[in-house]
């Protein structure tokens, strides 16, 4: 029996659901049950009757979906997918930091582990995070973290002067932006389409600025054929998926260790790995339930005001 279907008997055996972010290997997005954000994963999964839910994606991803979904069994296929844009605001740093600014609402991207949520009074996600600082008094001192070009892109469209930390995501602050006009240069009527996570000189040359979903969305309802797509390239396989006719080119990287933008952490999945721990229910993550009641505050939090806002 092959590898896939190994998985397919185990998945139906034990009641699990495959949960595959937009940045892992294609194999992996064409056996999941969902394949999407971060955080809408989370949501998907805590929606179904599933006992087991593997996480395909990084560390914090399978945080969220455990804090989501308490009582289900969540299996991160390698341990070591970390995140270095999480892994940027240090629990211990970031308390200080916080505790220095008493006056300021602490608004943290959901890119975070389970211990900065808990010192939030608000996440966000890329797609939200403009109207949920809008839907803020003007006059509310703001903390917002860890993504500083995410930061300061908010700041920018907001015309707020949010107080950032100096985080960042290894991947998209070192997309070359030499390399992506030299790109199109070469492709004359290619549209740029980017990541807010990727640094400001980079955003002001895009023709659309948009979390991954919205970027995929984009690129189905534009009428142009051609984009450079400015974030990690695993996602090129949902839009050529999409959009079989038009042609998408991944962004060039400056990351010395590949010259591409490909997410190591995000690589690490594989589907031997989903086998392996759906098979030993190995690689749980757990969590102390005081920790988790206070993480999920801030996730509430966002979802109430998306919810009156309509998002
Ligand atoms: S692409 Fe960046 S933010 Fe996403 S998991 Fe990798 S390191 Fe983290």
């Amino acid at each position: 029996m092959n590898l896939v279907n190994k998985i397919n008997e185990l998945r139906k055996q034990k009641n699990a659901v495959i949960l595959a972010h937009y940045y892992v290997r294609p194999e992996i997005q064409d056996i999941a049950d969902f394949t999407g954000d971060s955080l809408a994963l989370s949501q998907e999964a805590a929606k179904t009757k599933a006992d087991i839910i593997v996480f395909a994606g990084v560390h914090f991803m399978a945080e969220t979906a455990k804090i989501l979904s308490p009582d289900k069994k969540v299996l991160l296929p390698d341990l070591e997918s970390g995140c270095s844009l999480a892994e940027s605001a240090p629990v211990k740093e970031f308390k200080e930091f916080v505790d220095k600014h008493p006056d300021h609402l602490v608004i943290t991207y959901v890119n975070t582990t389970a211990d900065i949520k808990a010192l939030s009074d608000i996440t966000c996600t890329s797609s939200n995070a403009k109207e949920i600082v809008e839907d803020l008094p003007e006059k509310q001192k703001i903390i917002f973290a860890p993504d500083k070009n995410l930061g300061n892109y908010i700041n920018r469209v907001t015309g707020r002067d949010m107080l950032l930390w100096d985080g960042e995501c290894h991947v998209h602050d070192q997309f070359s932006l030499e390399g992506i006009l030299s790109l199109k240069e070469a492709n004359p009527g290619t549209k740029i389409i980017a990541h807010p996570e990727c640094p400001k000189p980079i955003l002001l040359v895009a023709d659309k600025v948009g979390s991954t979903a919205a970027l995929l969305k984009y690129s189905q309802t534009d009428d142009n054929q051609e984009y450079i797509v400015v974030t990690e390239p695993g996602i090129l396989h949902e839009m050529k998926l999409k959009s079989p006719d038009k042609i998408f080119y991944p962004a060039p990287s400056d990351n010395p260790d590949c010259m591409c933008g490909d997410c190591s952490f995000m690589k690490l999945n594989e589907l031997e790995k989903i086998y392996d721990c759906l098979k030993n229910e190995s690689n749980e993550i757990k969590m102390d339930k005081a920790l988790a009641e206070k993480a999920l505050k801030p996730i509430v939090k966002m979802l109430e005001i998306s919810e009156k806002l309509g998002l």
